[in-house]
C-alpha cells in the first residue's frame, strides 16, 4: 500500500494495542506512539511488554500505559473491570487495534486436540469478544473510533492443516461485519487487516522452513496500519483490507 502519512496523523488519538510485546502488535505500537498517539499496550509478558514501554519512552513520545492481561484467561468481568480502571486513566478510546493471536497447531481437524482447539478459540474469538464488548464505551466517547481486528488469509479461504486458527479468523471477520453493520450511522468504524506472510515468531513456527528473508518486516506493512487509526480512513467500515495487496497466500517464494 503506497500511503503517505502526516507525521502528525495520530496527535491527541488514544490507541489501545493487543499483544504489544512482539511481532507486529510491536510495531504497530511503535508506530502508533511515532505518528502522535498515547498508546496503551496490552500482553501478558510484563518484561517484555516493558521494553516495548521503555522505547517508545526513548523516542520522547507520550509515556505509554501499559498493562498485563493474558487473553487465555480473561472472562467477561475481568475485561469489563480492566475497562472500568482504564476509564479513569482515559476519557475515550480512538482506537483499538485486536492483533494479539494464538497459532495453535498445524495438523489435519481430524489430530487436532481438543484442547488446541479450545485454547485458540479462546485467545482468538471469546477474548476478542469480551474486550470489544467491555471497550465499545469508551470507543463511542471518541468522535471518529477505529476498531480494528487481525484476520489472515485462511480466514477468508480455509486451507489444509490450518485447523483452530483459520477457523477463528473466519470468525474475526465474522466479528467485523456484524459489529460494521451494528455501528454503520454511528461515529465507529470497522475493519480487518490481514497482514500477509510477515517475519515473525509466529510465522517462523508456521512455516520454519521458509527463508525468513522473503517476508516483509512488520515495520514494512505499517502503512495500513495507520492509514485505519487516521483520519483518512473515517469514512471506511466493514470492509477487509490486505497489508500486502497481490500477495500470493503460503510461504514465500
Ligand atoms: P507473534 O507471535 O509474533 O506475536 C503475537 C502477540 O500476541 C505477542 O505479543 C504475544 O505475546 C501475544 N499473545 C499471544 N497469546 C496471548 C495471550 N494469551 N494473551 C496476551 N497476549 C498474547 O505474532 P504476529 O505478530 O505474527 O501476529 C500478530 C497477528 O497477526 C496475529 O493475530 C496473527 O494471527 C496475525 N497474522 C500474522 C501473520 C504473519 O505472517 N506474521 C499472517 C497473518 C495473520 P507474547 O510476546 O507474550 O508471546
Amino acid at each position: 500500500m503506497h500511503y503517505q502519512p502526516k507525521s502528525d496523523l495520530l496527535n491527541h488519538r488514544i490507541i489501545l494495542v493487543t499483544g504489544a510485546s512482539d511481532g507486529i502488535g510491536r510495531e504497530a505500537a511503535l508506530t502508533y506512539a511515532r505518528y502522535g498517539a498515547q498508546v496503551i499496550l496490552l500482553g501478558r509478558n510484563a518484561e517484555k511488554l516493558q521494553r516495548v514501554c521503555d522505547e517508545i519512552s526513548a523516542l520522547g513520545k507520550a509515556t505509554p500505559l501499559m498493562r498485563i492481561l493474558d487473553l487465555a484467561t480473561v472472562t467477561p468481568e475481568s475485561c469489563q473491570q480492566f475497562a472500568h480502571e482504564l476509564a479513569q486513566q482515559v476519557p475515550r478510546l480512538d482506537g483499538v487495534l485486536h492483533n494479539a493471536g494464538l497459532l495453535g497447531e498445524i495438523v489435519p481437524l481430524a489430530e487436532l486436540a481438543p484442547e488446541v482447539w479450545q485454547q485458540v478459540m479462546r485467545v482468538n474469538v471469546d477474548a476478542t469478544f469480551f474486550l470489544t464488548q467491555a471497550l465499545l464505551p469508551l470507543l463511542l466517547n471518541s468522535d471518529s473510533g477505529s476498531l480494528v481486528f487481525t484476520s489472515s488469509s485462511v480466514g477468508r479461504v480455509g486451507r489444509s492443516g490450518w485447523g483452530a486458527y483459520a477457523v477463528s479468523k473466519f470468525a474475526t471477520e465474522g466479528m467485523m461485519q456484524v459489529l460494521a453493520e451494528e455501528y454503520k450511522n454511528r461515529n465507529l468504524r470497522v475493519n480487518c487487516i490481514n497482514p500477509g506472510g510477515t517475519r515473525t515468531k509466529m510465522r517462523a513456527s508456521a512455516f520454519p522452513e521458509e527463508d525468513a528473508q522473503k517476508l516483509k518486516t512488520p515495520a514494512e506493512i505499517m502503512p495500513i496500519y495507520l492509514y485505519l487509526m487516521g483520519d483518512d480512513s473515517r469514512r471506511k467500515t466493514g470492509i477487509s483490507f490486505d497489508a500486502q495487496p497481490g500477495r500470493k497466500p503460503g510461504p514465500a517464494e
